[in-house]
């Protein structure tokens, strides 16, 4: 007897995807050609090769990499609890910030369930939102380029489990002040998990955004989402990391892939915050460039919103897009280009950023 003669479906069946996996995009990965000084300008990273204590502390523990990382992270939860003026019961990590963002969607969402959130934003958000088998509901930025909290506030049904706020925003480097998220918070049922995603917090100007800590510990429903990825350099070691309450912060710990976080990823982490003031020093060059390039933009007579990420954000219809798109190709840098909404460059060093600038100016009215 062989195993054929169990079938009941006929040769042809074949294993399917689910439909919300055969309708999310493709991963097309960037350029990078050989030869070629590209400026990498697409994903927001550092252009600073990480701390030196960071690089240090991965080159000590690559000896151990026969051994699994400790799961429950222990050591870098503790130190971010002494960073952040919390217990290590309220913090969860994951790889990277979107690794802990799917652990917060597939933790508090069932089938069904509306997930609210600005558009455009983080590319990841519909995607997790989707593959949760939850309802992604985009709602429109103001003309400022920023969060229409009333708008979002008005899209809040029976079936709303979470609400994104990304400060500031990606791709348009707007926040979203304190006052303002404080009155939504407010104005929510407390039973709606409120993330607000700081991803670029440390380049944000002082006040321009929200107190996250004092807003968690006021409203218990908030969560806060931060990155070792951008500021801090560790884009590839994949650590980032949830403030929430308690029972929520658990909740996180336990839906987490087993050691997704490697031992690597939590030293470097932990050797990152112990050198805080070197990381400070790189983010003010970096707000520095930022405004150079901001108001030489200007000059040449483009619109741009303050931004307060590591980024620049200009929006261009079809014909710029596809314009300034080829004329980027062709100065081998790497952008961000947002089909019918505009494009998003990373600020990075003087000489690249200078390039871009001319990229701009030849362009230009
Ligand atoms: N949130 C926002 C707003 C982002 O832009 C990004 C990265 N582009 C992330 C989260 C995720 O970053 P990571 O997973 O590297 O922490």
């Amino acid at each position: 007897m062989t195993i054929t003669q169990f079938r009941t479906t006929p040769e042809t069946a074949h294993p399917t995807l689910r439909d919300a996996v055969t309708g999310l995009p493709s991963y097309v990965p960037g350029r990078r050609s050989a030869g070629v000084d590209i400026a990498a300008l697409a994903s927001n990273e550092s252009h600073y090769e990480p701390l030196p204590a960071a690089i240090a502390a991965v080159t000590t523990a690559a000896g151990a990499m026969n051994r699994y990382p400790d799961t429950a992270a222990v050591e870098l939860r503790e130190r971010l609890a002494t960073h952040l003026g919390v217990t290590a019961g309220e913090i969860a990590v994951g790889p990277g910030s979107v690794g802990v963002l799917q652990q917060i969607i597939t933790g508090l969402c069932d089938a069904g369930d509306d997930v609210i959130f600005a558009w455009r934003s983080f590319e990841a958000y519909p995607i997790l939102v989707e593959l949760a088998g939850a309802r992604p509901v985009r709602i429109p930025l103001d003309a400022a380029e920023g969060h229409d909290l009333d708008a979002m506030a008005a899209a809040v049904t029976d079936r709303t489990k979470v609400i994104l706020l990304c400060t500031p925003n990606n791709p348009t480097g707007v926040p979203i002040s304190h006052e303002r998220i404080e009155a939504f918070l407010q104005s929510v049922r407390s039973d709606i998990l409120v993330v607000i995603d700081e991803a670029y917090v440390e380049y944000a100007e002082a006040g321009s955004g929200p107190d996250s800590l004092a807003l968690y510990r006021e409203y218990p429903n908030v969560c806060i989402l931060r990155t070792f990825s951008k500021a801090y350099g560790l884009a590839g070691l994949r650590v980032g990391y949830a403030v929430a309450a308690p029972a929520i912060a658990e909740g996180l710990r336990r839906t987490a892939l087993p050691f997704a976080v490697s031992a690597l990823a939590q030293k470097a982490a932990i050797a990152s915050l112990d050198a805080g003031g070197e990381m400070e020093a790189r983010v003010g060059a970096v707000k520095q460039e930022r405004a150079r390039m901001a108001a030489q933009l200007e000059a040449q007579g483009w619109t741009l919103q303050a931004s307060q990420g590591n980024f620049l954000w200009i929006r261009a219809d079809e014909h710029l897009m596809a314009s300034l798109v080829d004329a980027f190709d062709h100065a081998g840098i790497m952008v961000r280009a947002y089909q019918g909404d505009g494009v998003r460059i990373t600020v990075a060093s003087p000489a690249s950023n200078d390039r871009v600038l001319q990229v701009f100016e030849a362009h230009a009215a």
